[in-house]
């Protein structure tokens, strides 16, 4: 067993953290990345890849690393996962690859996330990427959403020779990834230069498009006369609690705030004149990544206190562990075990305090929240409007799309989806999930060109 300790990451200090949107975690150095490399037991039967829900060969990957060779290391992750740099930072490793290393056991797991990381950033530094040659088959996808769904499937078409157009209905590419996560845990610049890879092999993103206003789907494999559509629109629809008081002033959605706030640039008033009302007491209600990101945020806009305020303890949220720590170094607040029953009014219709109930094995007690800033965090919902526009499209009760899970095909000829759209994630939903199930697209999306397009020439028009 190794005796040498897990290598930590720098970190920003919390003091200092809480005043700017700068990352917070440095990432590791090469020293640092070569002395945890060499903590890897390199097991025959690596059981850290079967918890990674795309099979990255992590022993392998490491084991590059530990010989200096960052490119050998780079084109093993690469095999399973684009966006190192990406999943390094966001991916929940201790629950995934990290929770099943052998190390763990006895001692600390090996650090896989900071080390996927450190050869994504080197890459990027480096412009490391595919260098096949790729040959155009005569064939055009059309990618409806530009989150890692959408961006995996069409990196794995336009590799395979597809002409790739990207529809995005928002002014800047990425998603989640941009709009949601913030920039002091993923910085923008990683993310938009793992999009300039994709945009290297040809694939064109056309912003502020959306599918279900400008183009239907008819329009885009009939008029627009693209092959294959893939749906990548994700779950951005967001959700209240049906309570009194939910439509008053200062009370929004966290997709709605992160929005503003990282794509608009809420928090750089008046340079942006886009700003973000901030009270002096925030509470978020909910505690899986999008609650804590919202209240890391919220904190460093600059309000007195921020409180997560959430029916379950904090053992049972969802998030990744290190941002739950993160956050309550900066000065989050957890009231636990507790549920909204009502925001209260101040005499102009804007939130002033919110009426809670806290229970646990001893009983249960009703106390008032001194709040003016109410941020829901709920989780979302699948958004209607590809659904709607296209009723051939089989959706479920809550009206996430259906596919086939093996090529996600949906009920109509040529058009597959895949991320949250689809739930691919289960209850977690994942950017790496969405990735995988927008490559197994891709994957059917190929075969389904090869096989449809071989008997009759073309894909057969339009057809639910
Ligand atoms: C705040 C927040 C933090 C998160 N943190 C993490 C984390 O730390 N780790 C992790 O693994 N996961 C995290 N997640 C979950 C993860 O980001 C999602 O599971 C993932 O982004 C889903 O990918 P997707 O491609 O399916 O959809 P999205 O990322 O939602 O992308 C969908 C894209 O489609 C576009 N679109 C929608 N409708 C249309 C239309 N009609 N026409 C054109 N474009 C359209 C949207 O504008 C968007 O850009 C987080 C989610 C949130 C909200």
């Amino acid at each position: 067993m190794s005796k040498i300790a897990r290598q930590q990451s720098t970190h920003l200090p919390p003091d200092t953290r809480r005043t700017n949107f700068n990352e917070v975690v440095c990432g590791y150095t090469e020293t640092e990345a070569l002395t945890e490399s060499g903590r890897c037991l390199q097991c025959k039967d690596p059981l850290c890849t079967s918890g990674c829900p795309v099979r990255i060969n992590i022993k392998g990957f490491i084991n590059f690393v530990s010989k200096k060779d960052y490119k050998g290391a780079y084109k093993t992750i690469t095999e399973a996962n684009l966006f190192p740099s990406i999943c390094g930072r966001v991916c929940p490793q201790d629950r995934q690859c990290e929770a099943a290393c052998i190390l763990g056991k006895k001692h600390e797991p090996v650090s896989i996330g900071l080390l996927e990381r450190f050869v994504g950033d080197m890459a990027q530094q480096n412009g490391w990427q595919e260098t096949r040659p790729i040959v155009p088959i005569n064939r055009t996808a059309a990618i409806i959403g530009s989150g890692p769904a959408g961006l995996a499937c069409a990196y794995d078409l336009a590799k395979a020779g597809v002409s790739v157009v990207v529809f995005e209905a928002l002014h800047l590419p990425g998603g989640v990834l941009t709009y949601g996560i913030p920039e002091f845990r993923l910085p923008k610049e990683r993310v938009f230069k793992e999009i300039e890879n994709l945009t290297r092999l040809g694939v064109t993103i056309e912003t502020n498009r959306v599918i279900g206003r400008i183009h239907t789907i008819e329009d885009l494999m009939g008029r627009l006369s693209f092959d294959v559509v893939f749906i990548g629109t994700g779950a951005g629809y967001p959700k209240n609690l049906g309570i009194k008081g939910d439509a008053l002033n200062g009370v929004m959605s966290a997709n709605e705030f992160l929005t503003r706030v990282n794509l608009m640039r809420g928090f750089d008033f008046p340079r942006y004149g886009t700003p973000v009302g901030m009270g002096k007491n925030v509470a978020v209600i909910g505690c899986g990544n999008t609650a804590i990101d919202s209240a890391r945020t919220a904190l460093r806009l600059g309000p007195e206190n921020v409180y997560i305020v959430y029916r379950r303890t904090l053992e049972e949220s969802p998030a990744r562990k290190e941002e739950i720590r993160h956050a309550i170094e900066e000065g989050v607040q957890f009231i636990c075990l507790t549920e909204s029953k009502e925001i209260i009014s101040d005499n102009e219709g804007w939130a002033k305090g919110m009426n809670c109930v806290q229970k646990d094995e001893t009983g249960s007690s009703e106390f008032l929240l001194n709040v003016d800033t109410v941020i829901y965090a709920l989780g979302t919902m699948a958004n209607p409007i590809i659904a709607r526009t296209t009723p051939e499209l089989t959706i479920d009760k809550a009206g996430y799309i259906e596919t086939n899970k093996e090529n996600m095909i949906t009920s109509i000829q040529g058009v597959f989806a895949g991320g949250d759209i689809t739930r691919s994630g289960g209850a977690f939903t994942t950017v790496i999930h969405a990735m995988s199930t927008g490559r197994r697209a891709a994957k059917g999306m190929l075969e389904y060109l090869e096989a449809v397009i071989a008997a009759n020439g073309r894909p057969p028009k339009f057809r639910g």
